[in-house]
């Protein structure tokens, strides 16, 4: 009988993923397979690898749940290590498969690896892309992705009126995984792989919001914890824009940004919270994130590689360096501003930086500093937990006077290091035995 490989990309998650529904609906055999690829440890123009540490830890940790998660179910998590387009073709001949189910992402390196992949696999091999990881369909979307509007504000109301988030889609109780002799074998490839080696061993530190764990299971603790344990949704809006602890914001991303989490799950909580518990501006203001995240998306996928250039999507004139010597005093957490530094050293020491942090010092690089704003964005690729392409490049890019707003968004690092840690408790937590 044909078998159906299920590719798991950066989706490492059984609940509420539609390629794995789409797998089920052909009645085949699956067989569930994840792919170590070389190109993930590539250095990027910095001489640094594009996945670091932190996300590598994080996705060997999401890689070993799901494995887990299968063989629960009866089934085996195949690892291998290759560029997808050989790995698949050989898994095709060696198990005489007929159709191939994964997700599709924005960003220009993962539609090529599509294309390469649909060049080269038999002929015979059917191949199915499946949305899924964004809280809206585009299939639902009130224009089409060539009309995105250009900036936030006007999509926000079109698809706030027009659009319905589809209902998460629970995990099947049963799968017809392909029936594999389960040798655990998959912890020694995993365990010998360059994931592994990439991520290395470390201690945490312990100043870091949060002991990020990758993995579906821990993200479904972390929504548990953060909306019902804890009751932290109702104030949201109000603490967002914090910078110390775990709860000031969901720190949802990491999960979210590699697939352990869908963003529908999310939205089905936050409903289920405003049915039974409270529903306010800041239940409200979740959603309204999650669709920043869409807008990026969506922007990621319209743009595709504009959102790389110097002048990004806006095509602009723009004066900014590639100067080395600025930008590793930056990377370094020694500008000499201490807001800027102490947020670049959470970062350097922790993979995770608050969203406040963020449009701070992407400012502070590109527009104080007169640095090429694609370097800070090339720096957060190799160094954040939860790096995501088209949020990344996006957000760097607005915050660079090249993205979707055309207004400056400069900011005065001082004065908000003066709104947002008054006390200097923040810089203190980082900048420990400095002055400032
Ligand atoms: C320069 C810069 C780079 C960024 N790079 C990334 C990135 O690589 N990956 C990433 O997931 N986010 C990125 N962000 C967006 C945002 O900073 C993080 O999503 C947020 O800080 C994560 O913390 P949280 O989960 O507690 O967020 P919350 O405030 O709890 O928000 C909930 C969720 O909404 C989404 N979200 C919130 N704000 C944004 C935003 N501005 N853009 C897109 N999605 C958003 C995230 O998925 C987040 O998990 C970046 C922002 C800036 C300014």
């Amino acid at each position: 009988m044909s078998k159906t490989i299920l590719w798991f990309r950066q989706d490492f998650r059984l609940d509420d993923h539609p390629a794995l529904i789409q797998a089920s609906k052909l009645g085949q055999p699956i067989l569930p397979v994840v792919i170590v690829d070389p190109r993930w440890f590539e250095t990027t123009r910095l001489g640094l690898p594009k996945m670091g540490r932190f996300r590598a830890t994080f996705w060997k940790e999401s890689i070993e749940d799901l494995a887990e998660s299968i063989e629960s179910q009866g089934g085996t998590l195949i690892i291998r290590e290759g560029h997808p387009e050989s790995v698949l073709s050989e898994l095709v001949h060696e198990y005489d498969v007929s159709e191939l189910v994964a997700m599709t992402y924005p960003g220009t390196e993962e539609a090529k690896c599509e294309d390469s992949i649909e060049s080269q696999l038999p002929q015979h091999c059917g191949i199915e892309w499946v949305e899924g990881h964004t809280l809206l369909h585009t299939e639902d979307l009130p224009f089409e992705i060539e009309d995105l509007p250009k900036v936030f504000t006007p999509f926000r109301k079109k698809v706030e009126k027009d659009v319905d988030v589809r209902e998460p889609m629970s995990k099947p109780a049963a799968m017809s995984w392909m029936p594999i002799e389960s040798d655990g074998s998959w912890k020694d490839v995993l365990e010998q792989s360059q994931l592994t080696v990439q991520a290395g061993e470390w201690e945490p530190d312990t100043r870091s919001v949060l002991p990020f764990k990758g993995g579906e299971s821990a993200g479904i603790a972390r929504l548990q914890e953060y909306i019902w344990d804890g009751d932290h949704l109702k104030v949201y809006k109000k603490t967002r824009n914090g910078l110390l602890g775990a709860n000031y914001s969901s720190k949802f991303s990491p999960w979210l940004a590699n697939g352990c989490i869908s963003p529908r799950r999310i939205w089905s909580e936050v409903k289920r919270y405003e049915a039974e518990r409270v529903s306010n501006e800041s239940t409200y203001w979740l959603i309204f994130e999650l669709l920043w995240r869409d807008f990026f998306q969506f922007s990621a996928w319209k743009h595709g590689s504009a959102l790389f250039h110097a002048g990004g999507i806006q095509g602009k004139a723009v004066h900014q360096e590639p100067n080395k010597e600025r930008f590793q005093r930056w990377a370094d957490g020694q500008t000499g501003s201490d807001f800027v530094d102490a947020n670049m050293r959470e970062l350097n020491a922790t993979g995770f930086m608050s969203n406040r942090g963020r449009q701070n010092v992407a400012s502070y690089l590109s527009q104080n500093l007169g640095v090429d704003w694609r370097m800070g964005a090339s720096y957060f690729e190799t160094m954040l937990i939860d790096y995501d392409v088209a949020s990344n490049w996006g957000n760097w890019a607005y915050n660079s006077t090249v993205g979707h707003d055309p207004r400056n968004r400069q900011f005065d690092v001082d004065r908000q290091a003066q709104m947002y840690d008054a006390q200097g408790r923040y810089r203190r937590t980082w900048l420990q035995g400095t002055l400032f």
